[in-house]
């Protein structure tokens, strides 16, 4: 009987072309990912991959993942020339090397170099910053963290991260741009600046970080009651700066970057300034513990594995 195997056939076909149109979809994801996994593991030893051409085929992919490795690259390696590589691959990639970095490409550095020595903190002042939050940043710092600390006023251009459609800054820049000024990364380096910032997806943001590694970006110019219309409230604006420098250095001590389910942990997530508000100012347990063990590792050599 020739229909019924027709349409068996036909069935057949369907069927192969739905399976095979599932792979098609399915299959370079899970590539993308065992890919990852593979140059993950290249960052941290021979194989499978060198190690610079992970950090190369890292910087090169438009995966959030691959530029967190490439991130953590900068922050956590040892070898110097993996560092300046990353650095350099994440300038290219930012398409910041018209800027300051051309040419200094060769030596990897791009100056004014700021050497975070071990276990010190910072803070680099970006603009306008009122004294009030100067005054809550470096007590908080020295309170919570107990860190040296120290401060000058920001020396870096940010123009290739400025965005004049939005009038705002594009902090993935920013934080690029920070990172290339690095020359050693023992301490951690908090820019506060006064800019209007957002982080790609977003409409703005008031900080971001690398995680396990050694820069904070923190924009005080929405944490002011006065940006949204309100009348100036110099306690408000400092008790927000606080709650953000302590999430933001929490990312800089956490082996990732994502935040904490637990809402009495400083480390939760936020989407408005209401949530903003709402945030706990200290660390839960879990992240607390995470949190200090690697202070005390930072301020006696940094260590080479993030902790688990
Ligand atoms: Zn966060
Ligand atoms: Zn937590």
């Amino acid at each position: 009987m020739t229909a019924p195997s027709f349409s068996k056939t036909g069935l057949v076909c369907i069927l192969l072309a739905a399976l095979a149109l599932a792979l098609t979809i399915a299959l370079p994801a899970q590539a993308q990912a065992r890919r990852l996994r593979d140059l993950e593991a290249a960052l941290n030893g021979p194989k499978p991959v060198p190690v610079m051409d992970a950090l190369g085929e890292l910087a090169g992919m438009d995966d959030p993942a691959a530029r967190r490795l490439v991130l953590r690259a900068l922050a956590t390696s040892r070898d110097p020339a993996v560092v300046d590589c990353a650095r350099d691959l994440l300038l290219l990639r930012n398409g910041m090397m018209a800027n300051s970095a051309r040419p200094h490409y060769e030596t990897g550095k791009v100056p004014p170099i700021l050497d975070l020595a071990r276990g010190e903190m910072v803070f680099v002042f970006d603009g306008p910053i009122p004294e009030r939050v100067k005054e809550t940043l470096r007590r908080e710092a020295a309170s919570r963290f107990a860190m040296p600390i120290r401060e000058m006023v920001c020396p870096w251009d940010f123009s290739a991260a400025s965005v004049p459609l939005r009038s705002q800054y594009d902090m993935e820049l920013m934080l690029g741009a920070v990172i290339s000024h690095l020359g050693t990364t023992q301490g951690r380096c908090v820019l506060v600046t006064d800019r209007d910032t957002y982080y790609p997806g977003r409409n703005w943001d008031t900080g971001v970080s690398t995680a396990f590694g050694p820069v904070s970006i923190l924009s005080v110019r929405r944490l002011d009651p006065v940006f949204f219309g309100g009348r100036p409230n110099d306690s408000t604006l400092c008790e927000r700066v606080r709650k953000v420098f302590i999430h933001e250095l929490g990312h800089t001590y956490l082996p990732t970057n994502r935040h904490c389910p637990n809402w009495d942990c400083v480390v939760h997530a936020t989407q408005s300034m209401a949530d903003i508000d709402r945030l706990t100012d200290h660390y839960c347990e879990p992240c607390g513990a995470i949190i200090a063990r690697t202070v005390r590792d930072v301020a006696e050599g940094f260590p080479l594995e993030p902790p688990h």
